[in-house]
């Protein structure tokens, strides 16, 4: 049996014009939902994702800013702009690109910021919330994951649920939801003996772990739905999940690709999580 893609850019595309319609009721109402990106230092990477949540929340007529802080900016001067973000009304989503350099506190730097601007869902209060299953915010990746399968019909209840992964921005959050979607759900990692006989039970199968096509074919249970978080620059500088896609897409009955999978809905996700601040900030 081979798989049916599941295509992130287009559900993205369309979760993104749901959200622009939300956003031009918004601003007729005159409020403007607005969001702004702290990069620190010039790590290449960084600079593309946050050139890319500035261009995104233009294309769906949302406010941003980008503050661009030196390499050698002290915590104590980023601490004082989130202090002054928190408090400026134009600004609903705070995000502060990670990773920081060395000599910031990055859990320093996540709890300083407003829970109800806190976009990726990171603060404590936030990750509590999910906890509780009472959640403002769900961190972006997740969320997406979350989106894709209810867009493409995947009914959780019940489920075998089995997530590589347990890093506090995709795996555990991404447990969580699964569970409070009714999914039965197993979590694996390093430490996991015999990953492949807990993967081969998985009916829904989530992979973060960030090792280039580490889940095979053999790992994934016939008709099984697959979802690859992983983003893994191969030598020759293309991109690649953690699922070797050729071998379980004969396997899969549902299959994210990397590229075009899980990753265009992660920003989807910061747009919509800066909408709710809003909503939330205006009592909409
Ligand atoms: P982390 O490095 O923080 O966590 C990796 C997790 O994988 C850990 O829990 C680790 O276990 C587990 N792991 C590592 N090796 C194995 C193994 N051999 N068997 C089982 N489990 C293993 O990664 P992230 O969660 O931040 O990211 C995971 C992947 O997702 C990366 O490729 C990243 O680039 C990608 N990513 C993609 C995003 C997107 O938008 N598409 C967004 C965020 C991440 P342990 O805890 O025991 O060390």
């Amino acid at each position: 049996m081979a798989a049916m893609l599941i295509d992130g850019k287009k559900i993205a595309a369309e979760t993104r014009a749901e959200i622009a319609e939300a956003v031009a009721a918004q601003k007729a109402a005159g409020v403007t939902p607005g969001l702004a990106v702290i990069i620190v230092g010039e790590n290449p990477a960084s600079q593309v994702y946050v050139r890319n949540k500035h261009k995104a929340c233009g294309e769906v007529g949302m406010y941003s800013e980008v503050i661009e802080m030196p390499g050698d900016t002290t915590q104590e001067t980023l601490l004082a702009k989130i202090a002054e973000l928190n408090d400026d009304d134009k600004i609903d989503g705070i995000l502060v690109q990670l990773p920081l350099p060395k000599h910031i506190d990055e859990e320093k730097v996540i709890n300083a910021i407003r829970p109800d601007k806190d976009v990726d869902a990171f603060h404590p209060v936030n990750t509590g919330k999910i906890m509780i299953g009472n959640p403002d915010f769900l961190p972006c990746t997740p969320a997406g994951v979350m989106v894709m399968l209810k867009k493409t019909g995947i009914d959780i209840t019940g489920k075998n649920c089995v997530v590589v992964g347990r890093s506090n921005i995709v795996g555990k959050p991404m447990a969580m939801l699964l569970l409070g979607a009714n999914g039965t759900v197993t979590v694996c990692h390093s430490k996991t003996k015999d990953l492949a006989s807990v993967t081969r039970e998985a009916d829904i199968l989530v992979v973060a772990i960030g090792r280039a096509d580490f889940i095979t074919g053999d790992m994934v249970k016939e008709g099984a739905v697959v979802i690859d978080v992983g983003m893994n620059r191969r030598e020759d500088g293309k991109l690649t999940g953690d699922v070797d896609f050729a071998s379980a897409f004969e396997r899969a009955s549902y299959i994210t690709p990397v590229p075009g999978g899980v990753g265009p809905m992660t920003i989807t996700m910061l747009l919509q999580n800066t909408l709710t601040a809003s909503k939330l900030h205006h009592n909409l």
